[in-house]
């Protein structure tokens, strides 16, 4: 997921500054709530982690409807503008951090489709 290496630069777009890394996380009050539990809210940043990419708010849940980075920046847009994005916002957005999601995107697409063609 090559969003994820643009993690920094994704809360920093989103005026997130209050949270510190580990050697696999990044860990802090919950940006899309708006927590005060300094360590509500973390993202696995380890590129060798089958988790890479997922996160969590363990006081609200806020990732209950996904836990991946597009419904994180979703979220992170929702919370900023008060509005509704659709994944293919949220997909246009974030091409902003990196010019191949879509392509990322779209594979994923195929493979998802050619699991359920399987089934
Ligand atoms: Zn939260």
């Amino acid at each position: 997921m090559k969003l994820m290496s643009k993690i920094i630069d994704i809360f920093e777009y989103f005026g997130i500054h209050d949270y510190f890394n580990t050697d696999t996380m990044i860990i802090g009050p919950c940006p899309i709530h708006e927590g005060d539990n300094s360590q509500a809210f973390n993202i696995n940043v380890d590129p060798d982690s089958e988790y890479y990419g997922a996160w969590f708010c363990n006081t609200k849940h806020c990732h209950n409807e996904g836990n991946d980075i597009i419904a994180l920046i979703g979220l992170l847009l929702s919370a900023k503008t008060n509005k509704e994005y659709s994944f293919r916002d949220v997909l246009r957005f974030s091409n902003k951090f990196t010019e191949n999601v879509n392509l990322d995107f779209s594979s994923s697409i195929v493979k998802q489709d050619t699991l359920s063609s399987i089934d």
